[in-house]
C-alpha cells in the first residue's frame, strides 16, 4: 500500500462542482482510498509568461490517498478522469476544466518520461503547498524539506474559498 499526494486544479467552467466530481471518481477508482481532503484555494492563473489577471482563477486543492496502484497505473487513472471531465491539452499551462497531478508517491523518486515524482514544480507553488499543509501539517518533500517551510519561503497566501467540506 502507498500513500500519496494529489493536487487537482480547475480554471475552466463549474471549477468546485468539477473538483468535487474529480475527488469523488479518484475516490472511486479501484485500488484507491482517499484519506483526507484539503479546503479550497483560490489563485490568479499561472501562464509560462508569469500571473495572467486576465485568464480565469483557479481553484485548488489537495488530497492525499493510499492506493495499491503503481504509479503508472495512476497517472493513467487520473488522466482518463481528467479526460471525463473535458480536459484538453494544447499549450503549456492553458486553462482547463480540470488539472490532477501527483505531487509524492510514498515518498519515491521517480523520473520516466511520463512521471516526476516528487512534482517537480509543488514545491514553489503555495497554491499546492497551502492546501497540502491542511491535510498532513509535517509533510515534507524529499530533499527539499518541510512544505511549511517551503510555503513560508514562497511568500504567498492563498486565498481559501468559502465552500462546503470537499468530503
Ligand atoms: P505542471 O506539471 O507544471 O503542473 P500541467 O499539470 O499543466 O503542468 P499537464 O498538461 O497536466 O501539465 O501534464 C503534462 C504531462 O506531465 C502529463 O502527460 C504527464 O505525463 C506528465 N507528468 C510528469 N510528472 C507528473 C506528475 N507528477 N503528475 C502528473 N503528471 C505528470
Ligand atoms: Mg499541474
Ligand atoms: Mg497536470
Amino acid at each position: 500500500m502507498s500513500r500519496v499526494v494529489l493536487a487537482l486544479g480547475s480554471n475552466l467552467g463549474d471549477r468546485e462542482g468539477t473538483i468535487r466530481a474529480g475527488i469523488r471518481d479518484i475516490a472511486a477508482l479501484d485500488g484507491v482510498e482517499l484519506l483526507a481532503a484539503s479546503g479550497l484555494v483560490e489563485t490568479p492563473a499561472l501562464k509560462p509568461d508569469g500571473v495572467d489577471e486576465d485568464a480565469p482563477a483557479y481553484l485548488n486543492a489537495v488530497v492525499t490517498a493510499e492506493t495499491t496502484l503503481e504509479p503508472d497505473e495512476l497517472l493513467a487513472a487520473l488522466h482518463a478522469i481528467e479526460h471525463g471531465h473535458g480536459r484538453v491539452r494544447d499549450v503549456r499551462w492553458g486553462d482547463r476544466t480540470l488539472d490532477l497531478d501527483i505531487i509524492d508517491f510514498d515518498g519515491r523518486t521517480i523520473a520516466t518520461d511520463d512521471l516526476t515524482v516528487p512534482h517537480p514544480r509543488a514545491a514553489g507553488r503555495a497554491f499546492v503547498l497551502a492546501p497540502w499543509l491542511q491535510v498532513q501539517p509535517d509533510a515534507a518533500i524529499p530533499g527539499l524539506g518541510r512544505i511549511d517551510a517551503l510555503l513560508a519561503a514562497t511568500g504567498e497566501t492563498p486565498r481559501p474559498y468559502p465552500a462546503e467540506p470537499l468530503t
